[in-house]
C-alpha cells in the first residue's frame, strides 16, 4: 500500500491512491495546504507511483523505483525556491520546459515537482501556464503550495487540487512517542501546531522543553530563590530565547488557570523587550520575578 508510512490525511492518500490505481492521472495537480504536513513526501510518493513499472506502483523492485529512491530518475525533476531571493524565478520554468518536451526514458511517463509553487514570480506563474495549458501526454506536474493567494487563478483553474490538513493532535502525540521520546507532554504536541516537521526537531530540544516545565513547575511550588536556581537555561539562552519563551507560553496556557493565562502577558511583554535590546539578564530576572508574584499573590489569595 503506496502511501503507508506517511501519517494523516487519509483523504488525500484515498484520491491519490485511486488515480494511482485507475491509472488515470491528470496533467496538473496542486498540494495545497499548511506547510509541514508532509505534502512533499505525499508528493515524491506520488511521483514515485506514477513512475513505476509494475502494476503495483511502488514495486521498489523495477529499475524505476530503484532509480527513484537513489535520486538518479531521468524522468523526474524537483523544481525548488533559489536559496538567495527564496522565490522561484522564469529561468528556471524555462529549463522545465526544455526538459520536458523530451520524451521519457525509463517510465511511460514524466513528473515534474514545484516546490513552495506559491513563490513563482508572476512571469514564472505565466511562463508555466503554457506548458499547463498544452502539456506533452506523457508529463505530469505537481505543484506544491500552502499560499493559495499567490497563485494566479490561471494556474489554480488548470489543476486538480488536492488539500491537506494540519495533523490531528493524537497523531503528532503517537508520533513523537514512536520516534522520538516516550515522555511526551501535552505542551510538546501543542507546540508543533499539527505539523510533522515540527514535530521533528523535537528530538533536539525535550531536554530544554523539560527544563522549561520545569521552571514553571518550581514557580508553582517553591520559593523564589529555588526558581533562580533552576533558571540557568534562560540566562545562556540568549539566541533563541523568543522560542523558549514561546514554549513557555505554551506551558502557561495549557495549565488553564487564571494566574497562570496572566503571566502570558508577562512574556509577551519580556519578548517584546528583548527585541529592543533590554538588558538580557536583568529582563529574565524581571520575567522570573513577576511571575512568580503572579502565581503565588493567587495562590495565597485562594
Ligand atoms: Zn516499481
Amino acid at each position: 500500500m503506496i502511501f503507508e508510512n506517511i501519517i494523516g490525511n487519509e483523504k488525500a492518500k484515498e484520491i491519490l491512491n485511486k488515480a494511482l490505481k485507475s491509472k488515470n492521472i491528470l496533467h496538473s495537480y496542486i498540494f495545497m495546504g499548511i506547510s509541514g504536513v508532509g505534502k512533499k513526501m505525499f508528493a515524491r510518493e506520488f511521483a514515485k507511483g506514477i513512475l513505476c513499472l509494475n502494476e503495483n506502483s511502488c514495486c521498489n523492485k523495477c529499475k524505476s523505483c530503484m532509480e527513484f529512491n537513489t535520486d538518479n530518475h531521468p524522468d523526474f525533476m524537483e523544481i525548488n525556491q533559489l536559496e538567495d531571493t527564496k522565490n522561484i524565478k522564469i529561468e528556471q520554468i524555462r529549463f522545465m520546459q526544455e526538459k520536458i518536451a523530451e520524451k521519457p526514458i525509463i517510465s511511460n511517463k514524466k513528473v515534474y515537482i514545484i516546490d513552495n509553487a506559491d513563490t513563482m514570480t508572476v512571469e514564472a506563474q505565466n511562463c508555466l501556464l503554457k506548458t499547463l495549458e498544452e502539456p506533452p501526454e506523457y508529463a505530469v506536474i505537481v505543484l506544491i503550495a500552502s499560499n493559495e493567494s499567490k497563485l494566479l487563478n490561471t494556474i489554480k483553474s488548470r489543476c486538480m487540487k488536492v488539500s491537506f490538513e494540519a495533523i490531528s493532535d493524537e497523531n503528532i502525540r503517537k508520533y513523537i512517542e514512536e520516534n522520538i521520546t516516550k515522555d511526551v507532554t501535552p505542551n510538546m504536541v501543542s507546540m508543533c501546531g499539527g505539523s510533522i516537521e515540527k514535530a521533528k526537531t523535537i528530538a533536539d530540544k525535550k531536554e530544554m522543553y523539560a527544563s522549561l516545565e520545569e521552571i514553571i513547575e518550581k514557580i508553582e511550588k517553591s520559593d523564589l530563590i529555588e526558581v533562580f536556581n533552576n533558571s540557568e537555561i534562560l540566562y545562556k539562552s540568549k539566541d533563541n530565547i523568543q522560542e523558549l519563551l514561546d514554549y513557555i507560553n505554551i506551558i502557561l496556557y495549557n495549565k488553564k488557570k487564571l494566574e497562570f493565562i496572566n503571566c502570558i502577558q508577562i512574556v509577551e511583554d519580556v519578548k517584546r523587550r528583548l527585541l529592543q535590546n533590554s538588558n538580557y539578564d536583568m529582563s529574565i530576572d524581571g520575567l522570573l520575578i513577576r511571575m512568580w508574584e503572579e502565581v503565588n499573590e493567587k495562590y495565597n489569595r485562594g
